[in-house]
């Protein structure tokens, strides 16, 4: 087999997807392939450049052992709730175990029309599909947990949303799709006996440490429950790490795998700002930086609200008891996000005055305007001995600084850590995908067929705490009239 598939999702019942094939594609084109991940799933990265290998990714070949479905989900769109989504443009060809023997879905998004299509096409521009397979990468360079990108090709066929535009599909790999909204789905059709199937399910999958066959079915609600709300505790304290904005946390885009996806209107801040939102759609900043915790609190609890059913066939009961798991989640938000800072601020101990340390540095970047990334990574230099000066011109601190400064210096000095700086240089990425880059890529790439700065900014951002071979134009935060202000779902 080219692809070693191990699929289960498809033994569920069918009301959990619906069967479809992708539609081909007019002219396959290769844009990019990701050896390392092909390698990495037992995918032969010769055979995936190959004509075969090519077409499989446009959705023209359909490889041996796949069985591809568009799974079904619901969900909380902007929080207006939506009885009925889907892959509506995306085709799970199947699941694969990886080499550190976890399972992951394949799956094509751009590769046509499903029964959850609506009123879409099912195809995706070219823009979006650079976009996600430059970010999603990033972000995994980072260490945040994420979908990836296998590989992506142009289709050779327009697609028109306000305009032509060229069209692409790409392989995307996750732990899994299941959504908040999959969940969702099943418990708004009260059919409680698909509830608890995915539940047991999902905690094996994802959780196997907390499933075993002697579990009631509400037991293992509650552990999934707890687990979700910690990964996504710990999701969304590693996006507040590295500046990230999501912009489209509707319930249908949260994985209970802990995973980012949905790489639509997301964007880094350049400049530190809380109130941060690129979302076009966004209208009311409810997608906002600074509301990323809050809201990933509110997605878990419409989970526990889901998942009432299966807790206990007494809704009182079952409603206690979600209420008293979902209090887990500011302390699980909390853990994650302070011991985040100790890292990038090069501290080992814990000591109850670090919030306020970390605080005091954010309002100074805030009141200064300055850029986060490039003064965490300043921030790094100076922490050692003989400080380097590498960021100083693209990004030093004014005075205003000296005695936050010297608070810092006297908290360093508490602890013994002589590996500070390598913690922090290598927590603190130099490189970051910024918004005015990503366009100016999607741009060459859309009307000149130039692939060579999107190349350029996926290479240089697989090693992205490292200046080695990093030109200041892929560093240096944008100039005024350069500012990326608003992003589109580009759907
Ligand atoms: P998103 O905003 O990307 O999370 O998408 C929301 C819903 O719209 C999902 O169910 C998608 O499958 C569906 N969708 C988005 N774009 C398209 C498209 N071009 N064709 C069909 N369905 C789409
Ligand atoms: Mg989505």
């Amino acid at each position: 087999m080219q692809v070693p598939f191990d699929n289960t999702y498809v033994k569920l019942p069918e009301r959990f997807y619906s069967k479809q094939l992708p539609s081909p594609v007019a002219e396959p084109g290769v844009i990019r392939i990701n050896d390392q991940l092909a390698d990495f799933l037992g995918i032969d990265s010769g055979w995936l450049r190959s004509e075969e290998g090519l077409s499989t990714v446009a959705g023209n070949h359909l490889p041996e052992g796949a069985d591809p479905i568009a799974t079904v989900y619901a969900g909380h769109q902007f929080g207006s709730w939506n009885p009925q989504l889907g892959d509506g443009r995306a085709i799970l060809l199947g699941e694969v175990i990886g080499k550190d023997d976890q399972r992951y879905d394949l799956q094509l998004k751009g590769a046509g029309q499903t029964p959850y299509s609506r009123m879409g096409d099912g195809r995706a521009p070219l823009g979006p599909v650079l976009r996600e397979y430059l970010v999603s990468e990033a972000m995994h360079a980072f260490g945040v947990r994420t979908s990836r990108a296998l590989a992506a090709v142009t289709t050779g066929e327009p697609v028109y949303r306000e305009e032509s535009l060229p069209g692409a599909v790409i392989a995307r790999v996750a732990s899994s799709h299941i959504r908040i909204g999959t969940v969702q789905f099943f418990a708004s059709r009260q059919d409680n006996e698909a509830l608890g199937l995915l539940v047991d399910h999902t905690l094996q999958r994802h959780y196997p440490g907390r499933h075993n066959a002697d579990m009631t079915d509400s037991e293992k609600a509650l552990a999934l429950l707890d687990e979700v709300m910690r990964a996504q505790a710990e999701l969304v304290a590693s996006w507040q790490m590295v500046g990230f904005v999501h912009g489209v946390m509707n319930t249908d885009n949260m994985l209970l795998s802990g995973e980012t996806i949905d790489y639509g209107p997301c964007a880094f801040m350049d400049t530190y700002n809380p109130e941060a939102v690129f979302s076009s759609i966004d209208h009311g900043g409810r997608y906002a930086y600074r509301n990323q915790p809050g809201i990933a609190h509110w997605n878990v609890a419409c989970l526990a609200q889901a998942l009432v059913p299966v807790i206990s066939d007494d809704e009182e009961v079952a409603v206690e008891a979600a209420k008293d798991a979902l209090e887990q989640f500011p302390p699980y938000f909390l853990e994650a996000n302070i011991a985040g800072l100790r890292k990038k601020f090069g501290l080992i101990t814990e000591n109850e005055d670090d919030e306020s340390l970390a605080k005091a540095f954010l309002d100074l970047l805030e009141a200064h305007q300055l850029d986060f990334t490039l003064s965490f990574r300043r921030l790094s230099e100076l922490a050692g001995e003989e400080p380097e000066l590498n960021i100083s011109k693209l990004g030093g601190f004014p005075s205003a600084f000296d005695d936050w400064m010297n608070r810092w210096q006297a908290r360093c000095q508490e602890e013994q850590h002589p590996e500070r700086q390598v913690q922090m240089l290598g927590t603190n990425p130099v490189m970051i995908p910024r918004n005015h880059l990503i366009e100016e890529a999607i741009q060459q790439a859309s009307e000149n067929e130039s692939f060579e700065s999107f190349h350029l900014l996926v290479d240089q951002l697989e090693t992205p705490f490292s200046q080695e071979g990093k030109t200041d134009k892929l560093l240096k935060r944008p100039r005024p009239e350069e500012v990326v202000r608003q992003t589109f779902c580009g759907t």
